[in-house]
């Protein structure tokens, strides 16, 4: 068979994309009819497909590539690494220069007493290892009961069995026997959906003291951990009421809950810091971190953890572990990037340029006839279609049939953007600069105003 190559007929590739290639989170049948859209490159903020045609990436692929595609630095160190030593693992007793490096780099920027770095290979893997973490950190500690993680309801934690059992994503739960046991789901804290006549300040509050509520019923000393993202990202962008994380912290002092954030959306300049648990004032004691960590160019993730649970944990043996664990061309690039974002000094690029232009013209959004809600934080923004603004009200139709519309409608404007039901999401490059960003507003609106056309 000839090589399969960029240069080949978009429709030669999708019938062999369809043919023999499971996509995850996709109704694989619909794709032969459709035929998929192949991407052949990208650079900055815009992806280039089969048939040519410029796309602008509003979500950095899956949220990750936070530097922008086609930084040169970052080919030329893991190329450089496969060549100096392309694989070694770091089970018994043996390490490498790029986990070290990766390792050390990570607990320095890391606020507070995250000090310490599990690796693996992406985010859901991260938040097994944390799953079995903090219950073997109880049990070591003389309290193997505390085995129960309460999480959120529309939580996505990732895709493995156990971390898909952490998420809240009932359509998740409807496939392969999930949730495990011992995870326990309270609401999330969505104003805008569920929030009725509360004032939203009210309402972060009752929501966060559900945790509480949580723990007096399953027991204190029943529960290991809490966790949350700062911002739920694939939930729909949804930002807490300020209220949220101060009372959630408080209720985890209160009972000796350990409390996670996972950071794999937030992390690494999202939302203007460098984790978002500095921009909404939380202390985790343990942080999950991947796609920002690498900007996507390497498959790489991690729980950075603090002194009091890394210390219990080191005292035995933690029978745990991923032959990628700390892979160290995954680790090499990983350190690329972060140095790129700090030489570059992108999160102040974000901070005092990208995000405040970005807010004020997202704010703008709910002048459309289409939007009620407009969230953001820093780098990562949802708008709320609604039939109905001040109602806050649902369309008729199933939930998502308006925003897989709207989705569309951007596709054909060459704009990736993504929809939750029907909130659409956006998580672009932190390297844009102000014409980017009224480009990309551009799309949008016009992206917008094709779907109320369609819809009336
Ligand atoms: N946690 C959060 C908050 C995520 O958004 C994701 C992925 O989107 C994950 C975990 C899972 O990460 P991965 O897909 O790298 O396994």
């Amino acid at each position: 068979m000839a090589a399969i190559t960029n240069h080949m007929p978009t429709a030669e590739l999708q019938a062999l994309d369809a043919a023999h290639h499971m996509h995850p989170f996709t109704a694989n049948a619909e794709l032969g009819e459709k035929g998929v859209r192949v991407i052949t490159r990208a650079k900055g903020a815009y992806l280039t497909d089969s048939e040519g045609e410029e796309i602008f990436d509003a979500m950095s692929g899956l949220w990750c590539v936070n530097i922008g595609y086609g930084r040169q630095e970052l080919a030329d160190v893991a190329a450089r690494q496969m060549r100096e030593l392309p694989f070694y693992n770091t089970f018994f007793q043996t390490t490498h220069v790029p986990a070290i490096a990766l390792a050390d780099k990570l607990a320095e920027l890391a606020p507070g007493d995250l000090n310490h770095v599990f690796f693996a290979s992406g985010g859901s893997d991260a938040n097994d290892t944390n799953i079995r973490m903090v219950r073997t950190y109880w049990a070591m500690k003389g309290q193997p009961d505390r085995k129960v993680i309460i999480s959120r309801k529309n939580a996505y934690h990732g895709s493995t069995v156990a971390s898909g059992s952490l998420g809240g994503m009932t359509a998740m739960h409807e496939q392969g026997g999930m949730p495990i046991p011992d995870i326990h789901h309270i609401n999330q804290p969505n104003w805008w959906a569920e929030g009725g006549d509360t004032a939203p300040e009210d309402f972060g509050l009752a929501r966060a003291r559900e945790l509480e509520e949580a723990i007096l019923e399953l027991g204190a000393d029943r529960v290991a951990a809490f966790i949350g993202e700062p911002v739920q990202g694939a939930g729909g962008v949804i930002v807490p009421p300020e209220t949220y994380w101060p009372e959630i912290q408080r209720i985890c002092a209160k009972y000796d809950i350990l409390l996670i954030a996972d950071e794999v959306i937030c992390g690494f300049g999202r939302t203007g810091n460098w984790f978002g648990s500095e921009t909404m004032g939380i202390r985790p004691h343990i942080m999950t971190v991947a796609k920002g960590l690498s900007s996507g160019y390497a498959p790489i993730g991690a729980s950075i953890v603090c002194d009091e649970v890394a210390e219990v944990i080191s005292s035995g043996e933690f029978n745990h572990g991923y032959t990628y664990s700390g892979h160290p061309v995954a680790a090499a690039v990983a350190l690329e990037n972060l140095r790129i974002l700090q030489e570059e000094n992108i999160l102040g690029h974000v901070r005092d340029v990208a995000a405040p232009y970005l807010a004020e013209a997202w704010a703008t959004l709910v002048d459309h006839p289409l939007v009620g809600e407009a969230a953001i934080c820093g780098m990562m923004a949802s708008i709320a279609l609604t039939p109905d603004k001040a109602r806050r009200a649902k369309f008729a139709s199933e939930p998502g049939t308006v925003g897989y519309l709207c989705r569309e409608m951007c596709f054909a404007n060459n704009l990736i953007m993504r929809h939750v039901g029907d909130r659409m999401i956006i998580s672009p490059p932190l390297i844009l600069d102000t014409g980017d960003i009224d480009e990309m507003m551009a799309r949008i609106r016009k992206s917008l105003d094709e779907t109320y056309e369609k819809l009336n």
